[in-house]
């Protein structure tokens, strides 16, 4: 797909479709950067631990093909027969940043990112590949998997677009009621608020006991862990840079949500 001998370069940016404004933001800068822009929209079944989650996926690919317009030059939708003619048996080993917290909570999950990751990147080929950092694990997991496979494509982080309560966007948002979804704005108030402790215990007492407080919240894990290794952070000042990693069941859709230390 991706001639390198035409000079122009491709950027790529795969996503599991129900688009929102974090996609459109990630297409918007692949598109600033390159001559080409190619979206990937596919529910990759391997990378669902719970079988419900992945049957109650929305999945809207006529507005999403609308919603794209003429940001991106390719929309590639294949079905799951296409991408996985035979079921995937990769078994990969990315490491601490694969184990850890959404690796520990999500058994196989990381693994089925790698399995789509790769294919797309390989078949596509593109110079530049964005992701968002509201999946701020998923993007080491991909970097490793990169190093691992050889890879070449650059890997872009982008930041969290939010809804204007504050709420980190999420195809998953659809799923909440328009109750749930004003409560689900609790997370980022409480990561937010945390930042006036500078001492990690205080501050993981202080999220865990908030959300605590929050009806319908039921905290799946809060850990405080370094931003480059994601191993957990005890001593704040023993690491360059800290962030929070939370996932919150918000009746009975979980949300993940990420917020920046230092
Ligand atoms: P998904 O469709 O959930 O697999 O997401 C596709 C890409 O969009 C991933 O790289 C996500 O991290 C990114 N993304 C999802 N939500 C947001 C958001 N609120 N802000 C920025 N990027 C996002």
């Amino acid at each position: 797909m991706c001639d390198a001998a035409s000079g122009r370069t491709l950027g790529m940016v795969p996503t599991m479709g129900a688009l929102h404004e974090g996609h459109l933001s990630l297409i918007r800068r692949a598109r600033a950067e390159n001559d080409s822009v190619y979206v990937s929209i596919f529910v990759n079944p391997v990378q669902f631990n719970n079988a419900e989650d992945l049957e109650k996926y929305p999945r809207t690919l006529d507005e999403d093909v609308r919603l794209i317009g003429d940001s991106a030059d390719y929309v590639f939708a294949p079905s799951v027969e296409e991408v996985f003619p035979v079921p995937p048996t990769e078994v990969y080993d990315f490491g601490t940043v694969a184990s850890v917290m959404e690796g520990a909570s999500r058994p196989g999950h990381f693994n089925g990112v790698g399995v789509i990751v790769r294919r797309l990147l390989e078949w596509v080929r593109p110079h530049k590949a964005y992701f968002g950092e509201k999946d701020y694990q998923q993007i080491a997991v991909i970097r490793e998997m990169c190093r691992q496979c050889r890879i070449l494509s650059e890997v872009i982080p982008c930041p969290i677009v939010r809804e204007p309560n504050g709420l980190a966007m999420s195809s998953r948002n659809r799923r909440l009621s328009r109750e749930e979804f004003e409560t689900a704005a609790n997370i980022h108030r409480i990561l937010e608020e945390s930042k006036q402790f500078s001492n990690a215990g205080e501050i993981s007492h202080f999220v865990e006991n908030e959300i605590g407080k929050v009806p319908g919240f039921k905290l799946d894990y809060f850990q405080l862990a370094d931003s480059a290794t994601l191993l957990p952070v005890t001593d704040m000042a023993a690491h360059e840079g800290v962030m929070g990693f939370i996932t919150v069941y918000v009746g009975s859709i979980r949300l993940i949500d990420n917020v920046c230390y230092r």
